[in-house]
């Protein structure tokens, strides 16, 4: 007897998370990636497998979107996240009782048609009066609370001030808070007109060494040249943004470099901040596939922050730096800052719009932009179980209507035409009419 969550898709082009092959299978069993090759797929009588045949079809890992916030235990960031292909989310600082009960909902095996997988930084290693108390405060202001309800809000979160405070604080993290991996900040605040306390330079490299020891990597937000190199220097393993008020420096580059940081340029947030490529933003939004995905289609705004700050701060500088990084050899990770408030990107689609920037305004290939948001993700958050078609790995999967190498090439193309998306070798509820339509065993 076959399971629905065992099957082949053959015919196909695959890409591995690592390279392409041009025409071969995926053998799913019990939703397990049991084999993929090129060539033809092996006997389905013997395997007891049914077998897809979809010539001229692509299919590529989950997608992982390295940079999400589940504000207020947003559902979307887990529902509409798998509807566009994005398999794993990684939240980068929420409230500890929200990660919980989105992580219990995408751990039921009886969800995994419904939901991404989500993974969370717990709570980020904040200071008082740091970032991102200000920004919520201002959203709070805005929109007629007082700072009794910030006060009420933020009462449970850290206040790290001292180096001591480093190892209670990331143990909290990781064996409370279901931390896979530790979010810090060293936002000066210029870039969005702000002039905010800092963390001192021996506070953050004392977080850094406190997540090392417990075997989990940290990574660092910050906007502006000057506290990414505070980062840099404490040793943190990644940037969760790319900085936008200065253009490439060589001490910075050399700095990625030696330290082996990853950088998760977040475009789409950073083009956000400043107001600039809405074009590209309402393009995507208006594509006749998202419209069908997408949970609300409310307008979304953007962030604005340093839309006063240009020209200092701005995307050029952001789309620069993303290209003299690549240039480097420095992994790229692709993220959203996806927050579900209805400013910035949405949930899901904001990943394919990343990957439009990364290819058409960064510069990354194809192959590599694909990479920022499977294999790339995968290794450097340590995700030993996704993130590539290979033996031994969850069948995370997405199956699409074309060759995807020549439909990303192509600036004219929004959207990947989406025909199935996997978790774990279950099809995702909008795509059960698609793949139960004319199943053959
Ligand atoms: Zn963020």
């Amino acid at each position: 007897m076959s399971n629905r969550n065992t099957f082949i898709l053959e015919n196909v082009r695959i890409f591995t998370g690592d390279e392409f092959i041009d025409n071969g299978y995926v053998y799913v069993k019990d939703g397990t990636i049991e084999e993929v090759k090129a060539g033809s797929s092996p006997d389905r009588i013997q395997l007891h497998a049914p077998i897809r045949s979809y010539s001229g079809y692509s299919v590529i890992p989950g997608l992982i979107d390295s940079h999400i916030h589940a504000l207020s235990g947003n559902m979307a960031s887990i529902e509409q996240s798998l509807r566009f292909g994005v398999t794993t989310v990684c939240d980068m600082h929420n409230n500890p009782d929200d990660n919980e009960r989105l992580k219990k909902l995408a751990a039921g095996p009886e969800y995994k048609s419904l939901y991404a997988d989500f993974k969370c930084a717990g709570l980020g290693a904040l200071i008082p009066g740091g970032w991102p108390i200000p920004v919520i405060k201002k959203k709070f202001s805005h929109s007629g609370k007082s700072d009794s309800d910030l006060a009420e809000y933020t009462a449970s979160w850290p206040n790290l001030s001292v180096p001591e405070d480093a190892v209670p604080f990331v143990e909290q993290q990781v064996k409370q808070n279901g931390a896979s991996y530790i979010k810090m900040f060293h936002e000066v605040g210029d870039t969005v007109g702000m002039n905010l306390p800092l963390p001192s330079p021996d506070l953050q490299k004392a977080v850094v060494d406190a997540a090392h020891q417990l075997g989990v990597v940290a990574v660092g937000h910050a906007l502006s040249y000057q506290g990414t190199m505070v980062l840099l220097r404490a040793g943190v393993d990644g940037l969760t943004h790319i900085f936008c008020d200065e253009p490439p420096s060589d001490d910075y580059i050399a700095l990625m470099k030696e330290t082996g940081a990853h950088c998760n340029p977040t475009l789409g947030l950073v083009a956000s901040q400043t107001d600039e490529g809405r074009e590209l933003f309402e393009w995507f939004m208006e594509d006749p596939l998202s419209e069908r995905l997408l949970m609300s289609r409310a307008a979304y705004r953007p962030h604005g922050l340093a839309s006063s700050q240009k020209p200092k701060s701005s995307i050029k500088h952001a789309r620069a730096n993303t290209r003299a990084l690549y240039k480097a050899g420095v992994p790229i990770l692709a993220g959203t800052d996806a927050s579900g408030t209805g400013v910035g990107l949405p949930y899901g689609l904001g990943l394919h719009m990343e990957l439009y920037a990364l290819i058409h305004h960064a510069g990354l290939s194809v192959a590599d932009a694909l990479r920022s948001a499977t294999s790339i993700p995968a290794d450097r958050f340590k995700f030993h179980d996704r993130g590539r078609i290979e033996k031994g790995k969850k069948a995370d999967l997405v199956l699409i209507k074309t060759d995807v190498a020549e439909f990303l090439e192509d600036r004219q193309n929004r959207l990947m035409p989406l025909a199935a998306v996997f978790r774990n070798g279950t099809v995702a509820a909008p795509y059960e009419r698609f793949w139960n339509w004319g199943t053959r065993t």
